[in-house]
């Protein structure tokens, strides 16, 4: 499986392949959809190609044009632990200008943890975990064979209390889901 880094701006966005269209992980700030469209075209990788979009966490870099993602076809797959939070991140998401409200119709909703959703799903391997810490609506998606996409969460020594005791357990469950190698939303691929 090939995954194409498609992110512009400071955020990585993850074009991975799945031999049946790409899943597409992150989008960008609010706004800024001309430049996702600029961003495909130079990875060659065709919007019409990509099948579906998850978002790791409701921050406006990471999910700011979701809603017109999906206006141009592409199914947002949201965490049973994101669906609950999409109203309310919503609201806090209007302030940022150009922001379109993510709808709730048409979302495919995958219970955090269950390979067997994910697979049905995607197709892929892999599954989607609950992962805290940098912020309560935060997942990580493994995909076997490639690694784990963990949008913002860091290293628990970079959280307080609570946070880093989230954090931990974040991380242990994303090794023990198998992931060896890490697609941050920000910064280089590493391994753990
Ligand atoms: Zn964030």
């Amino acid at each position: 499986m090939n995954v194409v880094n498609v992110g512009y701006r400071s955020v990585n966005c993850y074009a991975v392949e799945t031999g049946a269209g790409y899943l597409l992980i992150d989008v960008g700030m609010p706004g800024t959809y001309g430049e996702f469209s600029v961003a495909l075209r130079s990875k060659s990788v065709p919007l019409a190609e990509i099948r579906l979009l998850v978002v790791t966490h409701f921050h406006p870099d990471h999910c700011g044009i979701a809603q017109k993602v999906k206006e141009a076809g592409v199914v947002l797959l949201l965490g049973d632990v994101q669906a609950p939070r999409l109203a309310e991140a919503n609201r806090w998401l209007a302030k940022f200008p150009g922001y379109a409200p993510i709808s709730p119709d048409g979302n495919v909703i995958v219970p955090a943890g269950s390979r067997a959703a994910w697979k049905s799903a995607t197709g892929v391997g892999g599954v989607l975990l609950h992962t805290p810490g940098h912020s309560d609506d935060s997942v990580s998606v493994v995909v076997d064979g490639l690694g784990a996409f963990v949008g913002d969460l860091r290293p628990p020594e970079a959280y307080a209390g609570e946070a880093a005791r989230s954090a931990a357990e974040s991380w242990e469950k994303i090794g023990a889901a198998g992931a060896r190698t890490v697609y941050p939303a920000h910064g280089p691929v590493f391994g753990i």
